[in-house]
């Protein structure tokens, strides 16, 4: 589905409607994240719906290590030849090299997350590790969008802002699934770390918000993140 010219989403039930954001500047497609399935069909059947073919892909970039945006990088990468871009913190994970930091084992509101938070601390499901190519920083340039560092979630957590499409791609720093939420308080690996990430999205004069879990905010996206900030408190 496009949400503006140039950014579509595609979403899957499995990894608790996890989305990934498929991007085109015209001067190739970029991908941020890769949902659930190993086999990443749904993001190659969103690219042959456009027109174009998996060796239009130039750039995988991944918010953060969950197992829930990693599914299909192994394969997307393998099919594209396209660089994967991560921050470093996050890279040993993707590489299967460690296990994700476990989270909270209570459960915290809103409730549904709960079998999460109990299988990702399991690690339950494990994703076809691959190596990060580059490691991207603060500030940096990928495409047509800039780099922002928004740890909390998990240390090496990114978000993504195109400002031309006054569009923030947050990823698990805020949730729409099953609610609107500045993020998932069982999953907070460091809230203070959180707020301060969450304090700065809300900073970008953004229209339309891009999450990691549930589906788009099509419209007066920073108002709707400027109004919740109090529920970090
Ligand atoms: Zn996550
Ligand atoms: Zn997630």
């Amino acid at each position: 589905m496009e949400i503006v010219p140039g950014i579509r989403s595609i979403g899957q039930r499995n990894g608790a409607y996890v989305h990934a954001f498929l991007l085109d500047d015209g001067e190739g497609l970029m991908l941020i994240d890769t949902l659930y399935d190993t086999d990443a069909h749904r993001i190659l059947d969103e690219i042959s719906s456009m027109g174009r073919t998996i060796h239009d892909l130039k750039h995988i970039i991944m918010t953060h290590a969950h197992r829930s945006h990693l599914g299909g990088l192994a394969r997307l990468h393998e099919l594209s030849g396209a660089p994967v871009y991560a921050h470093e913190w996050e890279a040993d994970l993707i590489a299967g090299e460690r296990k994700a930091q476990c989270v909270a084992r209570r459960p915290y509101p809103p409730y549904r997350t709960w079998p999460l938070q109990i299988a990702l601390n399991l690690g339950v499901s494990k994703h076809p590790p691959i190596q990060v190519e580059h490691f991207v920083h603060d500030g940096d340039q990928i495409g047509p969008v800039q780099v922002v560092f928004a740890p909390g979630h998990s240390p090496g957590h990114l978000a993504f802002y195109w400002p031309e499409r006054r569009t923030l791609i947050a990823g698990d720093a805020i949730c729409t699934w099953p609610s609107f939420r500045l993020g998932w308080k069982g999953f907070m690996l460091n809230p203070k770390q959180h707020r301060k990430s969450v304090h700065h999205l809300a900073e970008f004069d953004c229209e339309i918000l891009c999450v990691g879990h549930g589906e788009p905010i099509a419209a007066n996206a920073a108002a709707m993140i400027r109004t919740a900030l109090p529920s970090l408190d």
